[in-house]
Formats: structure tokens, sequence, C-alpha cells
């Protein structure tokens, strides 16, 4: 852990120092209100032994990161209904865009872009909204042994602006992919506005390094084959029409989230997840990426090289 706490302080040295860059998600109003210059760090082996820089303990809503676990909930329902629902394969255009499913009998491409998650918020058993994402959140509670909450202000604020996002319920309804418009986009709203920081993030991500077993409580989360499918997915579609990039410069399967949080995951190794408000064009916090790219090259982390 050595090596990794040097790279890990070194890589958030450098960051903090350097010119912030990117500008806060504003569309979803209560985001707008963050204090941009937050940064934070932590690291995971799975071991437990963890480090932490930064706003380590400031609290940040999960967003799209939050479509990595409900992925995963659902995975260990009923794999082969999520797969029928939403594809495998990167869409090229942003997170909140309606193509290619316009196309394809309004079937989302993968689990990531909001059409797919909506689909999968779908799925998570419960039968209304309330209830699903309180199975959301027992699953947290699971995987990073705290209990999450949500943050009411963020949910009244997506809930009351999120016109696209109901749009394309309405549309997934329509096409019969969906069975229920305002279970999906309720339950999706709810899990994307949990409460979590780095620190815990990190925790939360441990099990999809470790081939779906949590190593700390050695539970089996979900099954081998959907660990492979979330991190590969991860890797292809985590962050969007970014991802290339990403899988140049970091290498590691991550998802983001428009609060500025992102989750990376190295897998035999540890879980990482950093956290900065500022996001560049397409979605992605600026600063959270910077960290990740130094922090895998300094220790070779990098699955493709
Ligand atoms: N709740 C956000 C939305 O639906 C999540 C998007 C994101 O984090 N990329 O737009």
């Amino acid at each position: 852990m050595k090596t990794t706490e040097a790279a890990v302080q070194k890589a958030y040295e450098t960051v903090r120092k350097s010119a912030p860059s990117g500008e806060v998600a504003t569309y979803i109003p209560e985001l707008a209100r963050i204090n941009p210059d937050l940064l934070a760090i932590s690291v995971i082996d799975l071991q437990g032994n963890q480090c932490s820089y930064g706003d380590a303990e400031t609290q940040f809503t999960l967003q799209s990161v939050s479509k990595a676990f409900s992925l995963a909930l659902v995975l260990q329902e009923n794999a082969a209904a999520v797969f029928d629902t939403v594809g495998f394969e990167p869409t090229g255009n942003p997170f909140f865009s309606m193509l290619p499913m316009e196309s394809e009998h309004g079937k989302p491409r993968n689990p990531f872009v909001n059409s797919g998650a909506i689909a999968v918020s779908s799925m998570i058993p419960g039968g209304n909204a309330k209830s699903s994402y309180a199975n959301f959140l027992g699953f947290l509670e699971q995987i990073c042994e705290e209990k999450p909450v949500m943050d009411v202000d963020t949910h009244r604020s997506e809930s009351e602006t999120g016109y696209r996002n109901r749009a394309m319920a309405n549309f997934l309804k329509q096409y019969g992919w969906i069975e229920d418009v305002d279970t999906a986009v309720e339950t999706y709203f709810m899990q994307c506005s949990t409460l979590t920081n780095v620190r815990q993030l990190a925790r939360m991500g441990l099990f999809l390094a470790n081939r779906g077993i949590d190593p700390l409580t050695q539970k089996r989360i979900v099954d081998e084959e959907s660990c492979r499918a979330i991190v590969t997915l991860m890797t292809t579609c985590g962050t969007y029409d970014y991802a290339g990039r990403v899988a140049i410069e970091i290498g590691l399967p991550c998802k983001s989230g428009v609060s500025g949080g992102i989750l990376a995951i190295v897998p035999g190794k540890m879980s990482i997840a950093a956290f900065a408000p500022r996001l560049g064009t397409h979605g992605n916090s600026e600063a959270g990426m910077e960290l990740l790219k130094l922090i895998s090259e300094e220790l070779s982390l990098s699955l493709f090289q």
C-alpha cells in the first residue's frame, strides 16, 4: 500500500496545484450550488487498506455512478432479461441522447446511457419507486457496510426538471421496454440522488475488482459473468462518448456522474473513487480524470499496456 499511497498523494498534490478547468453541471439546478473546487480521491485495495486525500468525507450525489450498482442489482435478479432489454454497445452519443434508440425499436444500446439506465431502474424489484429505491439502498448497504441516504433537494430538483428523462421513459414505454413510466423514472431519479463520499464509493466498488465477491466480507454480490459484464461495459460505455479517450489515457473501467464523482476499477487489485465537480464537455469530472490518469500512469495500472 505504501507505493500506492505515495502515488495517490503525488497525484492529488499535482492536480490540486493545477489550474481548474471545466464547469459544474447546472441543468439539474441543485447541482449548480456545489463548491466547484472540491477535490477528493480514495483508493482501497482487496485487503481493505485504504488511503484518501482531499475532501474525502464531503458528500456528493452518485448521479450516473449509481448506474453501475443498479445494473449489478438487476443482473443478480435476472441477467437474461436485462440484456434482452438493454444492449452492450457504445452509442458514441452523449448520455442524454435519444439516439440511436429512435431507429432501434426504442431499445437502449447500453445500460449506462440514461435511456438504458432508466430501463434498468424499472427492473429493480419493488413494484413502485419507493420500494424499488429501498431495495437499491439495501443493495448499497450490503456493498459498503454503511447505510447511504438520498438527498431530498437533489431528488426534487431532478424530478422537477427531468423532462428529457421522462421523455425517454415514455419512449421506452411506447415500445414496451418498461412497464410503468413513473416508477422507472422516479426510481432512477432517487438512485441518482443518493449521497456518498469518495471513501465510501471506493468501498462500494470493491466487489467489482474481485470477480463479484466482496473481499472484506467474503459475500458474493454478483456472479462472475455479471461482474465481467459490468466492468467491461464500464470500460466501453462508462464515460459515454469519451470512453475511447479514457481507455487510452487511464485504461481502466470507469463510471462517471455529473456531480463530479468517478469510480474506477482495477481488476484483481483495487477500487478508486475520485470527486471534483467541474466537468468536461462530455460530462465527466475533469480533475477526477486527471487524478485517475496520473495514478494509472504512476502505478502502471492500465489494462491495455
Ligand atoms: N441524473 C442525471 C441525469 O439523468 C445523471 C446523468 C449523469 O450523471 N451523467 O441526467
